[in-house]
């Protein structure tokens, strides 16, 4: 059965990119539950809560290195230079995988 999992880095990181403005995690469940499609519940439950796992932490986001950076409006609430944000990611990457080079950064403030 498909449910969006409302754990601490769910509700911090859609407040973040602006879905919701709630703190209570039931009224979170409600406004994502209007945005996203129910078939898509579970799975984006899944990535977002890896995200704030492992680059959108809560004291110091790994901005400079997220790639979301385009399109998030909390870009800048962490370190935004890339080199030390790809220092604070908590993942390895695959064996001869790199970053984006450049990295995405953020849309010019006109677009
Ligand atoms: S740009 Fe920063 S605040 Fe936005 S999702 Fe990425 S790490 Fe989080």
């Amino acid at each position: 059965m498909p449910g969006l999992t409302v754990d601490t880095h769910f509700g911090r990181l859609v407040r973040r990119w602006g879905l919701t403005q709630q703190t209570d995690p039931v009224k979170v469940e409600a406004d994502l539950a209007a945005l996203i499609p129910k078939s898509d519940w579970t799975m984006f439950s899944h990535v977002v809560i890896f995200h704030g796992r492992r680059t959108c932490f809560a004291r110091r986001p790994a901005c400079g290195a997220c790639p979301l950076t385009r399109w998030c409006p909390a870009y800048g609430e962490g370190e935004t230079d890339p080199e030390k944000a790809a220092s604070l990611l908590k993942f390895e990457l695959a064996p001869g995988a790199a970053l984006p080079d450049p990295l995405p950064g953020p849309l010019p403030d006109d677009a």
